[in-house]
């Protein structure tokens, strides 16, 4: 699967499996799987024709999890053991001929200009790189086809044959090739399918790991499962040193599609899943709750900022929509995890922009975040209001009952937040390049947010 959540669409691109799930369990790596090579491509990679004890094996897993997840295989899987570079170079390929690279860029410019990325950190090698250390297998659903690495212990690779068949099973009931190709501003309807897949495939593949003991995924606490593959990743050393919004949103669509997984294994079994499948949650707030899930609590239409009060010399670079989850996962690196949790579910919807001005050499952000009605009418701002309140505490400079804060980064940059009824609008402006007052970087983004969130 791919659509990293959240931010990057990119890591978007992987599912990386997490590491450990189980203490008595095989450490699974991750695995992760590409966006697919566009049906045109030429040069897609290879799929070997396995040998033939190498197929009996996948045929042999793919039918066990059928069974475990209780959907019928509807097809043959092809499988190819291939070296990590082979692998990596493969995946590279699928992100290049399926997101276009001025999203990819455009998404770490604008992780950067909040300040979430370190000013000379190299976004697209730094994913690779995070990948290449997690990597342990992918599935293809363009080439119908499975790749596992060739280094894998024995356990491991049954581990991530399991997982990865899942995925294969999703894809011969649900289609998911067409579902999964990057389409401008969704970021969080993919995002949300993403974690559906990795949430589905990782409790599967649980079952697998803990069939031997006689016991299922569902057995397990959620807080003992999250626990596990948050420590699975932060056992990997490329994980443990990335920076925390790579982390996060590479861990996200595990943790939050399995606490959905599980909620419905609880209520059905896995014809409770099915059923979701067949229609997917539309949004991360819908995937993050089962009751918003349940009644379909549509997203708002957000006017996306416009650039013009920033005047001639500027266009966007890139925009999308980020969602609960995105905007979880930007809170974190504010705030604890659970505080962001809280600020971040009255969201209602969003729109985030990137700005470059045509020299190339400047970069704003805005994004503009409604949350839901609650509270006091007529703005009944109640939930916007909890959320700008515990941003203004993250950043340890404003009075409280303050509609807006500027809070000056290392290098002259200012993030900027305001709160008008139930919009929170947060702009990232550079360093000045003047002196003057109204050329300062919080009067730029000041100016900015104001205009976002006057528009209608
Ligand atoms: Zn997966």
């Amino acid at each position: 699967m791919k659509r990293v959540a959240v931010w990057l669409s990119l890591l978007a691109l992987g599912s990386c499996s997490p590491a450990s799930v189980q203490p008595s369990a095989p450490e699974a790596p991750p695995h992760l799987a590409p966006p697919s090579p566009s049906p045109s491509a030429s040069a897609g990679p290879v799929v070997n024709p396995a040998p033939d004890a190498a197929s009996r094996r996948v045929r042999a897993m793919l039918d066990r999890v059928s069974r475990l997840r209780s959907l019928p295989v509807r097809g043959d899987v092809r499988a190819a053991t291939i070296d990590r570079a082979t692998m990596v170079a493969q995946l590279k390929q699928n992100l290049r001929e399926q997101i276009p690279a001025e999203v990819v860029h455009g998404q770490g410019e604008f992780l950067r200009a909040f300040g979430f990325l370190p000013p000379d950190y190299d976004f697209e090698a730094g994913l690779f790189r995070l990948l290449e250390g997690q990597l342990a297998g992918y599935y293809d659903p363009d080439l119908k086809a499975m790749f596992l690495m060739d280094d894998l212990s024995s356990s491991e690779a049954d581990a991530t044959l399991a997982h990865e068949l899942v995925h294969a099973l999703q894809d011969q009931h649900y289609d998911l090739a067409p579902r999964m190709r990057y389409r401008p501003d969704a970021n969080d309807a993919q995002s949300a399918l993403q974690s559906l897949a990795e949430g589905d495939a990782t409790s599967a593949m649980m079952d697998y790991l803990l069939a031997e003991q006689g016991g299922t995924a569902e057995d397990l606490p959620d807080a003992m499962m999250e626990a596990q593959i948050a420590a699975g990743v932060m056992l990997s050393p490329e994980l443990a040193s990335c920076p925390g919004i790579l982390r996060n949103s590479l861990m996200s669509p595990y943790l939050d599609g399995v606490r959905l997984v599980h909620a419905l294994r609880r209520r059905g079994g896995w014809a409770a899943v099915d059923r979701v499948w067949q229609t997917p949650p539309a949004t991360t707030e819908q995937l993050l709750h089962l009751d918003k899930l349940d009644a379909r609590e549509a997203p708002e239409a957000v006017p996306p900022p416009s650039i013009e009060p920033l005047g001639p010399g500027w266009s966007v670079a890139y925009a999308d929509v980020y969602g609960e989850q995105g905007v979880r996962l930007a809170f974190e690196e504010w705030m604890p995890r659970r505080v962001a949790a809280r600020a971040a579910q009255g969201w209602a919807g969003d729109r985030a922009v990137l700005a470059t001005s045509t020299t190339g050499t400047r970069r704003m952000a805005a994004w503009r975040i409604r949350f839901d009605p609650h509270g006091a009418p007529p703005a009944r701002s109640g939930e916007a209001r909890e959320a700008f309140d515990a941003i203004v505490a993250a950043w340890g400079d404003a009075k409280k009952g303050a509609r807006e804060v500027c809070h000056p980064l290392p290098g002259g940059t200012a993030l900027f937040a305001l709160i008008r009824d139930r919009d929170v609008a947060l702009v990232a402006a550079p360093a000045a390049t003047d002196s003057s007052p109204t050329s300062s970087s919080c009067a730029v983004a000041r100016r900015w947010a104001a205009a976002i969130v006057s528009s209608r």
